[in-house]
């Protein structure tokens, strides 16, 4: 049974590892963090928010100060799909922001049909006899 977690995360609970959505590649333990099975990208935070002001002429240019914050882009490390970005302070590691509860998963999931893709809503037709 494959549990989806997030747009481009999924955890088998079989093998108990995290996976990517997108081209089936063994991230890691689904126990850890799955940002530690992916490429990271430790961006310049100027490169994203460029300044909006002439930095030559000022001190803040409304572009966030690189040596306050950075920006981390986690890549699936087999397809290069971008997982997740977050905003970060400078030497402080990665945020741990998913631990599943694998037992509670797995009792949650025992009498439900795997879902492979997301469940989509009905289309909204545009003509369906309102009249204004
Ligand atoms: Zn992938």
């Amino acid at each position: 049974m494959k549990v989806l977690m997030t747009e481009y995360l999924r955890i088998d609970l079989d093998s108990e590892k995290w996976e990517c959505r997108v081209c089936d590649h063994e991230i890691g333990p689904a126990n850890k963090g799955y940002k530690e099975g992916m490429l990271v990208y430790d961006r310049d935070p100027r490169e994203i928010h460029p300044p909006i002001i002439d930095p030559e002429k000022y001190r803040f240019t409304f572009s966030p100060d690189p040596e306050w914050v950075r920006i981390l882009e986690y890549y699936c490390p087999h397809c290069g799909t971008m997982v997740e970005t977050e905003y970060a302070i400078p030497g402080h590691p990665p945020l741990h922001d998913m631990q599943p509860d694998l037992p509670a998963l797995r009792a949650q999931w025992a009498k439900r049909e795997e879902i492979a893709k997301p469940v989509v809503g009905p289309e909204v037709l545009a003509d369906q006899g309102h009249s204004h």
